[in-house]
């Protein structure tokens, strides 16, 4: 592609018009090797992809009942997860090529990943804003270390604020560490903490409302999650899935909620409590998608390039990286990828197909 043709897509993207002839960008066309600044990842409908998910690890140590089953699920191989060297090649790319901005590090459970904070600093000296989404447990004592590497912004997992029920939920009694580890992001000034939880009928959706006093309480941003065909053992049945209506109506009985809207490309559709500053946030990608806004680009554990959370199909970027190809062939794949991405999801729609790996191994 010529350079003039390159600064022309770039002037259709930031205009938010749709790019005529971007699916045709094909991998061994695709805009190679020059200096200078990023050009932007954009798929044939326009969406300009700046936000990069990274998987650390699918290994994990809770247990989740809407994301993992008890038991018997295998952890990828060591020797096929990406290293340090390669994460940070993978996101240097894409920082510096591709126009990423955010890097969100996620898993399986990412405080497992061995050296966490030299990777985040790593990854920070890129120049992207760097966030981590966690269950909280081992927060408590890497918060401090984790800021210090230049880590942006923190989301924590938590479904409940029963030690009975947490621990029915993620079958391991560990509530007590992700308060501790939630109170030490905020101390250390990872700042909005956000707290996600997901709904789950006949478990939690009684205490929604309780969720977000707390957090309202303790200065952190509380998000609701539809839960998504994405778990392990493939239980996942609509009829059991929260809608975001019956999250609001929810909260609703206690909470006085005025709709301000997504901000940007954002999943969360945002409501502030009348009064306060408080916000909270839904993220329904089952009964209100927003793949229309997508930004999103994700990159599994072991170096599989995904253009959607739903994805079928994959781009192995390790094979690329261990077969000594440069960083232009790695460019071009990236971009393929993103040609072929789709216009949405169709959960519910007679063509959804579930994708064959799970959430924990793709990374939420
Ligand atoms: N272990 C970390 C955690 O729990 O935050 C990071 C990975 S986890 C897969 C990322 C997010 O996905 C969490 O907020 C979790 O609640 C959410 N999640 C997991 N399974 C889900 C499902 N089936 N539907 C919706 N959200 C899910
Ligand atoms: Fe682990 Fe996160 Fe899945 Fe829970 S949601 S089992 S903490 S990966």
């Amino acid at each position: 592609m010529s350079s003039a043709s390159r600064n022309s897509a770039s002037r259709n993207s930031a205009s938010g018009t749709t790019v005529p002839g971007t699916a045709a960008v094909e991998p061994d066309r695709a805009v190679t090797g020059r200096p200078g600044a990023p050009h932007p990842l954009v798929d044939r409908y326009g969406r300009v992809h700046t936000d990069l998910r990274v998987s650390l690890t699918d290994r994990c140590n809770l247990r989740c009942t809407y994301c993992m089953p008890a038991e018997g699920l295998d952890w990828l191989p060591r020797a096929e997860v990406l290293s340090d060297d390669e994460v940070v090649r993978l996101v240097r790319i894409a920082v510096r090529r591709l126009g990423i901005t955010s890097v969100r590090l996620t898993g399986g459970e990412p405080l497992l990943r061995r050296g966490l904070p030299a990777l985040v600093g790593r990854i920070a000296e890129l120049g992207a804003e760097v966030s981590l989404t966690t269950n909280g447990i081992g927060l408590a004592r890497t918060a401090e270390a984790l800021r210090a590497a230049g880590l942006h912004r923190v989301n924590v997992s938590l479904d409940t604020l029963s030690p009975e029920r947490y621990a029915a939920l993620t079958r391991r009694d560990r509530l007590a560490d992700v308060l501790a580890g939630l109170a030490a992001a905020h101390a250390a000034g990872l700042a909005p903490v956000k707290v996600n939880a997901v709904p789950v009928r006949g478990v939690n959706d009684d205490e929604l409302a309780e969720l977000l006093g707390f957090a309202v309480r303790h200065g952190y941003r509380m998000r609701f999650i539809e839960s998504m065909p994405l778990d392990a053992q493939g239980a996942w049945d609509r009829e059991r899935m929260v809608t975001a209506d019956e999250i609001l109506a929810r909260l609703g009985e206690r909470f006085d909620l005025h709709p301000v809207g997504r901000s940007g490309n954002a999943p969360a559709e945002e409501w502030r409590i009348a009064g306060t500053d408080a916000v909270v946030g839904v993220i329904a990608s089952v009964t209100r998608p927003f793949c229309g806004g997508c930004d999103r680009v994700r990159l599994t554990a072991d170096g599989q390039l995904r253009n959607c959370l739903f994805a079928t199909e994959e781009s192995d970027l390790r094979a690329l990286l261990r077969d000594g190809a440069d960083d232009d062939r790695v460019e071009a794949a990236w971009r393929a990828t993103i040609a072929r991405k789709g216009p949405g999801h169709a959960i519910g729609g007679a063509d959804f197909v579930r994708p064959a790996r799970p959430m924990s191994a793709i990374g939420g």
